[in-house]
């Protein structure tokens, strides 16, 4: 373990993730950094920080992947920056555990003061098949492989002739009909037909579909009952959408390759399912000794404090912090880039020996953009429909970009797209070489007599049956039931053959899906592989 210390005698602020609170703790701290009073080290596991109000920006085309990155080298000028994951805090030794990616090679660093800024997680409890057939976005490379994806649904559907394909190819379903939900569902609805018509010929545009679910009676409970008209003029225009069909007082129960099922036992045909259904505060908070709210969030006192702490902040998505009005602060980005600057000015007073000053404020504003030009947004009360609200959520954006030269590439984005059309490269970053979990529900085909196979699976739970068309037309035959540990499919990876027989879910099954180049790198391995692999109980349905 390698110890990262300098200059020990100067008093040590450790900023635990590089997001919103912490770019906003170093703006107040960092004079006292450059003129040597403190010293300030951020430690993140990218390099970057990503700025999630551009996604479905960045998902349409609108503006480059890279608008959406921030480098944090460039913002933490005057701090020591580590770029490593933290594994472990220890309160009683004031150190801090981080490994490298690489290798996991870990580094140790001692501190004065901590603040935790770590952001918050994907929920992969929600509903089965989340992790495996939802695309999300969160994580930075999850939303570059969405992009991609969506651009992908499109090729697909502009060359396919089985009209049971291209609706699945066509619908897209959202789920959760928060901020993110509503922004993603309407840039979508906006964008798919637009360039359907433009570019893509032989797409029916008129079945493309993008189904908003959500488990409340009304969208963007982010608005409440303190903007009731401007939650009622986004509801007007995602109805109004004939490409949008909303489901409200539904929820998702599953996730499937081609499939999503829900709660009413309703099936939606699709193959992108995309999923704003929240997220949990780092599991890294658990380890430590303080009160946490109901999302797990550390709860802090008036001035930022991790409560009965004199050492420990906190702010963002990790943080509750108490707000005048007796609620905690909501997990959004203006949230995170104040309570950061609060803290920041009681780390300082602490260090100065003077007053802490209570958290005060109460919201600036808040916009969700509906496509086309248009938002629902409120500045300092005062509510803003269509362009106005859209330029309005311009001007957050643009403001609260923490790097000069990204907010000029940005302008330029915006300025760009409107005169060339939207970028349509698809990178094809999804694709798989390798070994994937996958899901199905009882009744979904996972290989269909007569197609063309490039991969086979190998059962982890569940029971899936082996069927075979009749000669006279009839009901299929069953072949054989397969269960955990048996495999198929490996004939038209081995002998290059159709599939000869198609496989059911029995039961909901789990399975490992393993592309060819896989198959036979394992089987060339090992001859106990190889002969596992290529002889199987399903022989017959290959
Ligand atoms: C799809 C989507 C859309 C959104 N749209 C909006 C919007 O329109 N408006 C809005 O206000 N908010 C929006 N949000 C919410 C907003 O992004 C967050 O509230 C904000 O980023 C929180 O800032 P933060 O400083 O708390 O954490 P973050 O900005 O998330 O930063 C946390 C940092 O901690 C790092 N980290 C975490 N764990 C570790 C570890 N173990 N080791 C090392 N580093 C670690 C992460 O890499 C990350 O850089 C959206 C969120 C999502 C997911």
């Amino acid at each position: 373990m390698t110890t990262s210390q300098a200059k020990p005698s100067l008093p040590h602020v450790v900023a635990l993730g590089g997001g919103f609170g912490s770019m906003y703790l170093y703006k107040t701290l960092s004079r006292m950094a450059r003129r040597k009073k403190i010293r300030l080290t951020v430690i993140d596991r990218n390099n970057y920080n990503c700025f999630h109000g551009l996604v479905p920006e960045m998902l349409t085309g609108k503006i480059s992947p890279n608008s959406l990155l921030n480098p944090l080298r460039s913002v933490f000028r005057e701090a020591q920056f580590r770029n490593g994951t933290i594994e472990k805090i220890d309160l009683d030794k004031k150190e801090v555990l981080f490994s490298r990616g690489l290798d996991g090679k870990q580094f140790q660093v001692t501190f004065d003061h901590l603040f935790l800024n770590l952001g918050s997680v994907e929920n992969f409890s929600l509903f089965p098949g989340i992790r495996e057939h939802t695309l999300r976005l969160k994580s930075y490379a999850d939303i570059l492989q969405a992009r991609h994806h969506l651009i992908m649904m499109l090729e697909l559907a502009d060359i396919e002739e089985d009209p049971v394909e291209v609706e699945r190819l066509l619908n897209f379903v959202v789920a959760g009909g928060n901020y993110a939900g509503v922004e993603v569902a309407s840039e979508l609805a906006d964008f798919l037909p637009r360039v359907a018509r433009k570019r893509f010929p032989n797409i029916p545009v008129d079945k493309i579909r993008v189904t908003l679910i959500h488990s409340g009676d009304r969208i963007l409970p982010e608005l409440g009952n303190q903007f009731p008209k401007l939650r009622a003029y986004a509801e007007r225009l995602v109805m109004g959408n004939p490409h949008i069909r909303l489901m409200t007082k539904t929820r998702l129960a599953s996730a499937t390759q081609e499939e999503a099922v829900l709660n009413t036992g309703e099936r939606l045909p699709s193959r992108s399912i995309i999923s704003c259904t929240g997220t949990i505060p780092s599991p890294l908070l658990g380890t430590l000794p303080f009160k946490r709210d109901r999302s797990g969030r550390i709860i802090t006192d008036e001035f930022c404090r991790a409560e009965g702490s004199e050492f420990v902040w906190a702010s963002g998505d990790c943080a509750a912090v108490p707000r005048s009005d007796g609620t905690y602060c909501p997990p959004l980005a203006i949230w995170a880039i104040t309570t950061g600057r609060q803290a920041a000015i009681n780390i300082k007073a602490t260090l100065t020996g003077r007053r802490l000053k209570p958290y005060r404020f109460n919201g600036l504003g808040d916009a969700c953009t509906l496509g086309n030009w248009r938002a629902a947004a409120h500045v300092k009360g005062i509510p803003l429909y269509g362009l106005a609200g859209y330029l309005s959520w311009r001007g957050f954006v643009l403001a609260y970009l923490p790097v000069w030269e990204k907010k000029v590439r940005l302008l330029f984005d915006w300025l760009v797209a409107p005169i060339f059309g939207r970028d349509l490269i698809n990178m094809n970053v999804h694709r798989s070489v390798g070994v994937t979990p996958v899901m199905f529900e009882p009744g979904q085909d996972i290989v269909r007599e007569g197609d063309v196979g490039q991969s086979l699976y190998i059962i982890r739970t569940g029971e899936v049956e082996v069927l075979k068309r009749a000669e006279n037309g009839g009901p299929p035959d069953l072949q054989a039931t397969l269960q955990a540990g048996d495999h198929f499919g490996e004939a038209a990876v081995f002998q290059g053959v159709r599939r000869t027989a198609t496989v059911r879910a029995k039961t909901r099954v789990e399975l490992l899906h393993v592309m060819r180049e896989a198959a036979l790198a394992l089987s060339d391995s090992s001859p106990f592989i190889a002969e596992r692999l290529s002889s199987s109980p399903a022989d017959s349905s290959d």
